[in-house]
């Protein structure tokens, strides 16, 4: 299967890493959108939450929790953050592999702004 973000986790396209686990992976974004822009991925292939399945609970917790952990590791969970997933055409998704955009170390503006 030929996905960016699988590729990335195998190493085969670089990234810059900020945190890794048994489950997950997270890097700074390539083109950020705040000061603070990091995705986070499981290892495993899923396409969007759309994809992910009962069985996949704790995992979608685990990725939540480690947003929290990259916020704390970045120093920003004093200041504040916000974690968003895209899925599908009306979102804007352009990568099919399941992740969590962080956001922060500015003042963020849309939601509640
Ligand atoms: P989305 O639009 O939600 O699918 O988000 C995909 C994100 O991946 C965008 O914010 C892109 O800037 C980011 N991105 C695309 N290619 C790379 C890459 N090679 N390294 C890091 N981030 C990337
Ligand atoms: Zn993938």
């Amino acid at each position: 299967m030929d996905c960016l973000f699988c590729a990335i986790i195998d190493g085969k396209i670089p990234s810059k890493k900020v945190y890794e686990d048994e489950l997950c992976y997270a890097f700074l974004d390539i083109a950020p959108q705040a000061n603070e822009h990091i995705i986070i991925v499981p290892r495993r292939h899923i396409a969007s939450l759309a994809r992910a399945a009962d069985a996949d609970q704790a995992l979608l917790g685990h990725l939540m929790l480690a947003c929290a952990k990259i916020a704390k590791l970045r120093g920003i969970d004093a200041s504040g953050y916000r974690v968003v997933t895209n899925i599908g055409p009306h979102s804007g998704q352009t990568v099919d592999h399941l992740h969590l955009h962080l956001l922060g170390g500015e003042a963020l503006g849309g939601f509640g702004a």
